[in-house]
C-alpha cells in the first residue's frame, strides 16, 4: 500500500478544536501524521501518492448512528411489513449504501433490517463485494405485541418486517442469542410503542423492568450492546436503569429520567432530523398542520435537557433516521449537526465532533475512527466548504469532493438512475372518485341513487 499525502486542505481534527491548515499523511489506512510532522515525514517516502485539498476542508467521515439501508425511503409501515422482498432488499440497500458515501459518511450504525439482511450488507462492505460506509447493525427490533409506532399493524408474534415479537421469558433469551449468534453487533429493543386507544399519550414504555435487564443480561454475557428506541420520560429512564448501552430518541425527558441518564452517561442520538424536516419543509409534501406543530414541539420541549446532559458529559450522536421518505438516502445525513446547533446551541465545532468523534461509539470504535490524530484509521472527507463556520456546508450538492475509508479513495460519482420495481410501493388505487368528480356539479341527470353503485 502507498502512502498518501493529503496537502494544503484546511483541518478539522474531529476534536472540537479550531481548524488548522496542513497536510495529513496516511499510511497502511492509518494516519501516520499531520501537520508539520505529516510534511516532513512525506519527504522522507519514496513511493508518495499526493490529494491536492487546496481550497478544501479535510475531516473525519460523518457517521450515522440511526440509518435503516434496508428500507429504500419507504412511505408506510405497511409497505416495510407487507410488500419487501428479502435477497432484492439487500441488493437495493447496496445501491442506496452508494449514496451515503456521496453524502460524506463513512459510517452507520443500521438498528434493525427487514429480513435482518443488514447483516449480510455490512459483511458484503467488510470483504469489500460492495462499496459502502462501514456498518455496525442490529438484527430484528425486539418489541412487545405493543410495538413501535405501528400500533395495530403489530402481530403479536414472530417476525414482520423489521421487527419480532417476543412473548415471555423463554422466547426473548432464546432470540437473543439467536441474533448474535447471527452476526448482530446490537440487539435493538422498541422499549416504547404506542397504543392505540390511548395515542394521546404518547408512546408508553411496553415492558416490564425485569424483562428489560433480562435483555440487557443476556446480550451483555455475549458482550452485545444493547440500544433502546424511547420516546419519554419514563421509558429512557427505565431502559437506563435496566442497563441499556444507548438510547435512540430519549425525547421528553423529565428531571428523573435526566439524573439517570446522566448518572451513568448513555450516549443518546436524539434524531430529530425527522422531525426538524417535519416541522421546516412539512408544508411542502402536504403533511397536516397539527403534525408540524408537534413534531417542532418535540424537539423544542426536549432542547434544554439534552444540552443539560451535553453539558454533564452524556455523549450525543448524530442519527438521521434515513431510510423513510422524509429523510431519503443522501440527502439530510449533515441535518442532525444543523440541529444540535440551532435547537442544542451547540457550536459547528462541537456539533462535528458529535458526528464523529462521539458518534465512532455506535462502530464500537471508539479511539479507531472519527479523528485525524496520528494511529487513527484513515476515514476522511474532503468538503468544499467550512463547516467550522456553518454545518449545512456539509449538506451542499457536490460539496464532498473526496472520501476515504481505511485510507482507500471511494467512488462517490452518482448511482446510476433506477427505474421502479414492481409491487415494492404500497400500490395506490387512485384519486376518490365521487359523484361530483364523475359527472360535475352542474349534472342533471340526476338518476342514479347512491345505492345503485353498490
Ligand atoms: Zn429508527
Amino acid at each position: 500500500m502507498t502512502t498518501l499525502l493529503i496537502e494544503n486542505g484546511r483541518i478539522i481534527d474531529g476534536a472540537a478544536n479550531a481548524a488548522f491548515e496542513g497536510s495529513v499523511l496516511v499510511s497502511e489506512g492509518r494516519i501516520e501524521a499531520t501537520g508539520a510532522a505529516a510534511d516532513k515525514r512525506a519527504a522522507e517516502v519514496n513511493d508518495l501518492e499526493k490529494l491536492d485539498a487546496s481550497g478544501l476542508t479535510v475531516m473525519p467521515g460523518l457517521i450515522d448512528v440511526h440509518c435503516h439501508l434496508a428500507f429504500d425511503d419507504a412511505e408506510s409501515n405497511a409497505e416495510l411489513f407487507f410488500q419487501r422482498r428479502n435477497a432484492l432488499s439487500a441488493l437495493v440497500a447496496s445501491y442506496n449504501a452508494r449514496k451515503l458515501l456521496r453524502a460524506g459518511v463513512t459510517g452507520i450504525v443500521d438498528p434493525d433490517s427487514t429480513f435482518e439482511n443488514m447483516i449480510d450488507l455490512r459483511d458484503a462492505i467488510e470483504a469489500g463485494i460492495v462499496e459502502g460506509p462501514r456498518m455496525a447493525c442490529g438484527s430484528y427490533a425486539l418489541i412487545t405485541s405493543i410495538g413501535g409506532t405501528a400500533g395495530r399493524l403489530i402481530s403479536n408474534s414472530g417476525v414482520t418486517g423489521y421487527y419480532m415479537a417476543v412473548n415471555g421469558r423463554e422466547e426473548l433469551v432464546a432470540e437473543v442469542r439467536r441474533q448474535i449468534k447471527n452476526g448482530a453487533d446490537w440487539i435493538k429493543v422498541h422499549v416504547t410503542g404506542i397504543v392505540p386507544r390511548q395515542a394521546h399519550r404518547g408512546e408508553m414504555c411496553a415492558w416490564s423492568d425485569d424483562e428489560l435487564r433480562l435483555i440487557v443480561g443476556t446480550a451483555h454475557d455475549l458482550d452485545t450492546p444493547v440500544m433502546g428506541h424511547c420516546r419519554g420520560a419514563d421509558s429512557t429512564r427505565r431502559a437506563a436503569l435496566a442497563g441499556f448501552d444507548f438510547l435512540l430518541h430519549a425525547t421528553g425527558m423529565d428531571e428523573a429520567a435526566l439524573e439517570v441518564v446522566i448518572d451513568r452517561k448513555v450516549p443518546i442520538a436524539p434524531t430529530f432530523t425527522f422531525q426538524a424536516n417535519l416541522a421546516d419543509f412539512g408544508a411542502k409534501v402536504g403533511a397536516d398542520p397539527g403534525l408540524i406543530t408537534l413534531f417542532a414541539r418535540e424537539i423544542e420541549d426536549s432542547a434544554e435537557n439534552m444540552r443539560r446532559a451535553y453539558d454533564a458529559g452524556v455523549p450525543l450522536l448524530t442519527g438521521s433516521e434515513s431510510g423513510f421518505s422524509m429523510v431519503p438516502y443522501g440527502e439530510w445525513h449533515y441535518r442532525e449537526l444543523e440541529v444540535f446547533v440551532r435547537y442544542f446551541g451547540l457550536t459547528p465545532l462541537q456539533a462535528i465532533q458529535c458526528a464523529t468523534e462521539t458518534s465512532a461509539f455506535g462502530l464500537k470504535m471508539s479511539g479507531e475512527i472519527g479523528l485525524i490524530a496520528a494511529g487513527y484509521r484513515a476515514d476522511l472527507i474532503c468538503v468544499d466548504g467550512r463547516p467550522d463556520e456553518d454545518v449545512t456546508a456539509l449538506g451542499r450538492p457536490d460539496a464532498i469532493r473526496h472520501v476515504l475509508i481505511d485510507g482507500v479513495k471511494k467512488d462517490i460519482l452518482p448511482p446510476p438512475p433506477r427505474k421502479p420495481l414492481a409491487g415494492w410501493r404500497i400500490g395506490v388505487i387512485g384519486a376518490r372518485l365521487d359523484r361530483n368528480t364523475a359527472f360535475g356539479k352542474t349534472n342533471t341527470k340526476g338518476t342514479i341513487d347512491i345505492q345503485e353503485l353498490h
